[in-house]
């Protein structure tokens, strides 16, 4: 991602300079993408307002323009603190801080039914207490993650999801430490940006491969279940749309999607979570996706890190450059699209930014 940006804006500087065009390029450093959230943290303090337009990348399956909406997603670390005792000798003296990490999963449990038909709680105990079933366990941990379409929802289950931490301390006499991990809004989408990075895509079509890179792909993607999935986010929602995919896919002939999918501007939900989401709610935002790994190879998996260091890789993050620049040069030099960007922008967005980081939060991993 850093260095597809970073190519985008060494791009956008040169043609600044060489043309004297009037406007101003600024590359971001976004560390912690995957779990950090940065730019998340970056819009609580307001940086993205005022900004005419933020273009960005990330590395997929396919060639396409991105488009729609992502869940919106709060990450929260629950510590809780009982004491210890002999589990056959002393029960009684014993609170357990399991015991409470469980209840607390199981209130969750009950929850799922009475929230909103997108919202999706995870968890994962990050600390059981120990290994000794003859000891109550004085402390365990759960990390829990909140996701809903609209981050102000989001916000409000979380507060829900509290309240049952708060009963299960209740029930089990343990305290508990709440500690905020990230959080990340839902992604509002730009159409007319969007036909920007198209149309740039289209006139610089797409990275192409050696017969070498190639076969390498053909055997990385006859390790994974799913090399058949059809490319693309509008396939998930649009049947023709799909139909048309499965034929570029079809004259490919092999795994890499070497080919530019159509812009797809229906309707479209990505159920995971992404830090862009916070920088759309602050300034028109559109992202595209370059082909950096074989067709339906799963998202964090060996087998994307494999490609990653690859000529494959190389050439989507600059390949990706090269269409961000491009639009951005577009963006510069025709003051009318932007307008229409930030009309549709202000359109989107009348509800307002909810940031889901609370404002005395600092950046900190799970543990
Ligand atoms: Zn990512």
């Amino acid at each position: 991602l850093g260095a597809g940006a970073f190519a985008a804006a060494l791009g956008v500087k040169a043609f600044l300079e060489a043309t004297k065009t009037p406007g101003t390029v600024v590359l971001y450093g976004c560390p912690g993408e995957e779990g950090g959230a940065a730019k998340a943290f970056m819009a609580r303090d307001g940086l993205w307002y005022g900004l005419d337009a933020a273009l960005t990348w990330h590395p997929n399956d396919a060639n396409e323009v991105l488009t729609g909406s992502s869940n919106s997603c709060i990450q929260t670390q629950y510590h809780f603190t009982g004491v210890a005792a002999h589990a056959a000798g002393d029960p009684d003296r014993g609170r357990s801080a399991l015991d409470a990490v469980e209840l607390m999963n199981v209130g969750v449990q009950f929850l799922r039914e009475h929230m909103s038909d997108k919202a999706r709680i995870h968890y994962a105990i990050t600390d059981a207490g120990g290994r000794s079933p003859n000891v109550v366990q004085p402390r365990a941990s759960v990390l829990y993650m909140v996701r809903s379409n609209h981050v102000a929802e989001a916000v409000e289950l979380q507060k829900r999801v509290d309240k049952i931490a708060e009963g299960a301390a209740l029930m089990t006499e343990t305290t508990f430490e709440k500690k905020f991990i990230d959080g990340l809004a839902d992604t509002v989408t730009n159409h007319a940006l969007e036909r920007v990075l198209y149309q740039n895509f289209q006139e610089l079509g797409v990275p192409s491969h050696t017969t070498e890179e190639l076969a390498y792909a053909d055997q990385l993607s006859a390790t994974y279940p799913g090399n058949d999935r059809l490319p693309g986010v509008g396939s998930q929602y649009d049947l023709d749309y799909a139909e048309q995919a499965r034929a570029l896919r079809t004259k490919a002939g092999h795994a890499m999607n070497d080919f530019l999918l159509p812009l797809y501007q229906g309707d479209a939900f990505e159920p995971g979570s992404t830090d862009v989401g916070d920088v759309s709610w602050q300034c028109p935002t559109a992202q595209i996706h370059v082909a950096t790994w074989p067709n339906g190879c799963p998202g964090h998996s060996w087998q994307n890190v494999s490609c990653g260091r690859t000529d494959i890789g190389h050439k989507a993050a600059l390949h990706a450059g090269k269409v961000l620049a491009a639009a951005a040069m577009d963006l510069l030099t025709q003051p009318a699209l932007l307008e229409e960007a930030k009309a549709e922008f202000q359109r989107r967005t009348v509800a307002g930014y909810t940031c889901p980081i609370p404002a005395d939060a600092v950046p900190v991993v799970a543990d």
